[in-house]
């Protein structure tokens, strides 16, 4: 299959092309990668799309909650895309998406694609798959993207700069208003969800609500004119899920008000171009031969103490520009 007719077959919402341009744009092998440089530029154009991050620690009720929400956006007519960002793989080899009995009803709904994280690489690459993963997604007519992560390391920061929306799922009863909030992780919250609202539960979550309403009064969040918005759900029993729905649409509308959203985009493509280029670079700078030669030349003199390596790195700079004006 050609990369045009896989772009024909994405843009008619077919999920055997998306699945496959997905594994283009996942593949490290030089020639794939060519190929899905071209099939995004063959479905780049403008659409009407909302990405969502979804993240919390395990067992916070995050595909549950995804399972419950996913389904409340297809009734409402939505098509839904389920991605991932999941900075453990590279290391368990797992992936947080990767058991199948995870949002069953969600998985079999011909409106919803789910797609689990890569299994390889680092958080970086992962997420720039994810990023690739989403266009496509857009391309093929979802026009919900939910990126789920599971919030180790960095793995938040990175999904809040692919989102436009980012939801803090949390468990009741943590009681002590921010502590125990990872450093950060206030600044990039849209929306916070107290999830597992319900039986015993309910009233500890209704006082974590309130708790957390009160102490982000005294912090700067993310946008000084837009409030972060509160609520307690039950996903198991599909409890408040349409009233997170509607707050989302509402946070969506403010930022295209103010002309945030569009804004918002830009610059986190212009911070993603700036990002790809700089590992392209440092790609290029161990790659090839003469490159790695001179490499090894270098670090010898490092181990023999003939060079400092403030000067050999210097001078490995100046063969790759040497090499480029060549
Ligand atoms: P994840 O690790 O964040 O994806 O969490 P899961 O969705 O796998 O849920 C972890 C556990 O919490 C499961 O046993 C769920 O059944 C349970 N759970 C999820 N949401 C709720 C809820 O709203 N109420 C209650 N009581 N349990 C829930």
């Amino acid at each position: 299959m050609t990369v045009s007719q896989l772009a024909k077959g994405i843009k008619a919402g077919k999920r055997r092309p998306l699945a496959k341009g997905i594994t283009l744009v996942e593949s490290s092998h030089p020639s794939d990668q060519e190929q899905a440089a071209q099939l995004l530029t063959h479905l780049a154009e403008d659409r009407d799309t909302i990405r969502i991050g979804v993240s919390g620690v395990p067992g916070v009720g995050k595909s549950t909650f995804i399972e419950a929400f996913g389904n409340h956006l297809i009734a409402e007519g939505h098509r839904v895309a389920v991605l991932a960002v999941d900075p453990s793989s590279p290391t368990t080899g797992g992936s947080i998406l990767g058991d199948k009995t995870r949002m069953e009803t969600l998985s079999s709904r011909e409106e919803a694609f789910i797609r689990p994280s890569p299994t390889s690489g680092t958080l970086g690459g992962v997420a720039k798959r994810t990023r690739e993963t989403m266009l496509l997604c857009e391309a093929g007519g979802y026009d919900v993207i939910l990126v789920e992560t599971v919030g180790v390391g960095q793995s938040e920061f990175e999904v809040s700069s692919m989102v436009d929306c980012f939801m803090m799922l949390m468990l009741p009863g943590a009681g002590d208003g921010l502590q125990g909030i990872k450093r950060g992780i206030m600044e990039i919250t849209d929306v916070m969800v107290i999830n597992k609202a319900d039986g015993d539960q309910e009233k500890l979550a209704l006082q974590a609500k309130s708790e957390y309403e009160h102490a982000f009064h005294f912090l700067q969040t993310r946008l000084p004119d837009i409030p972060v918005r509160f609520h307690a759900v039950s996903a198991l029993k599909n409890k408040g899920i349409t009233e997170v729905w509607s707050s989302i649409l509402q946070f969506i509308d403010a930022l295209k008000q103010q002309g945030f959203f569009n804004e918002q985009r830009m610059s986190q493509n212009l911070s993603w171009f700036k990002r790809l280029a700089e590992d392209a670079l440092i790609e290029e700078l161990w790659r090839g031969e003469h490159n790695r030669e001179m490499a090894e030349q270098l670090k010898k003199g490092i181990i023999n103490n003939e060079i400092l390596p403030s000067v050999a790195a210097k001078k490995m700079v100046s063969i790759i520009k040497k090499a480029d004006s060549n």
